[in-house]
């Protein structure tokens, strides 16, 4: 699996999975907790959570799938934007970490913007590196200008922007993404399959047909293209697990770009980042 280099020097595999409505219903709990498995055993060992998935469930999922396997993963939580102050962004950190049963966070980040400082998030962000709570920490949902704000709260050690990206939604590339290379950070594509609404026909279909593949790996593929991106499909079926798994070996050539240009153009101007 392709790595990419964080500012902190880390490696980690561009292609993750994502957990959001993992482990919320018992029933699927034991198939998930295999696919998520699978899924590292196939490369895909950045795991992306966060505490509001079903309000801590789907850590506690994480921290019983995960036992025995902590130290082969790069382990990703989001705190709430109300609890990114100063006194609750700590406790907030602990209670993951408790859920999830593990002593440290490999990426901390601050879900979207809320009403807290930037500075204030930050200086707590940067006190839970220091007490190696967490190895690094970024942001998600923050568009051009947020970041313009956190970088003027003292925020350049922020290592990742997750964002809303996909071939369906590629607003981000007219000056997000740029942006956020110019500065450093890593994108961390969500939802980089359209939570499973891509269409099956189509230039999608008609690529895939050109690589033996599927319009999904397609996706994911068009996705990674870019240097400085990785992506966090999530999957709770296992043919889902390894058909995603496939995708970072899928290299897109110039004739594909071109036919997914023509299906899902480029922006032209800036779109506000959209988010689910
Ligand atoms: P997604 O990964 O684009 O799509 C997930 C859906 O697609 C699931 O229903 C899954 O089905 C299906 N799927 C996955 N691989 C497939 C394949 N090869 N063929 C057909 N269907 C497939 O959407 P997402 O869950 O919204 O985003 C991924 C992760 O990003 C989340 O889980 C979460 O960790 C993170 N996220 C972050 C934010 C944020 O605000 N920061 C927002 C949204 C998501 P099965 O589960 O049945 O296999």
């Amino acid at each position: 699996m392709r790595a990419l280099a964080l500012r902190t020097g880390t490696l980690i595999p561009v292609l993750g999975q994502g957990t959001w409505r993992m482990g919320e219903a018992p029933a699927a709990r034991r198939a998930e907790a295999e696919a998520l498995r699978a899924g590292i055993d196939l490369g895909m060992t950045l795991i992306d959570t966060a505490e509001m998935y079903g309000e801590g469930e789907t850590e506690t999922f994480l921290g019983e799938a995960l036992a025995g396997l902590r130290r082969r993963v790069f382990l990703v939580s989001k705190v709430y934007p109300h609890n990114a102050g100063r006194a609750r962004l700590p406790r907030a950190c602990e209670a993951s970490l408790r859920r999830l049963r593990t002593d440290h966070l490999d990426l901390y980040l601050l879900h979207w913007r809320g009403d807290v400082p930037l500075g204030e998030t930050v200086e707590a962000l940067e006190a839970l590196v220091r007490a190696g709570k967490i190895r690094a920490w970024g942001v998600s949902n923050f568009d051009t200008e947020d970041l313009d704000d956190l970088a003027e709260a003292g925020g350049a050690a922020c290592a990742v922007n997750q964002i809303l990206y996909n071939v369906t939604r590629r607003g981000p590339e007219f000056d997000l993404l740029p942006a956020m290379d110019a500065r450093g950070i890593a994108a961390m594509a969500y939802s980089p399959v359209e939570q499973g609404r891509l269409p099956g026909d189509g230039a999608l279909a008609a690529v895939a047909a050109r690589h033996g593949a599927t319009p999904y790996q397609v996706a994911l593929a068009f996705t990674l293209r870019r240097p400085g991106v990785m992506a966090i499909p999530k999957a709770g079926r296992l043919a889902h697990v390894q058909e995603n798994a496939r995708a970072a070996d899928l290299a897109l050539d110039a004739e594909d770009l071109a036919a997914l240009d023509a299906a899902f153009p480029p922006p032209r101007r800036k779109t506000p980042l959209a988010m689910l």
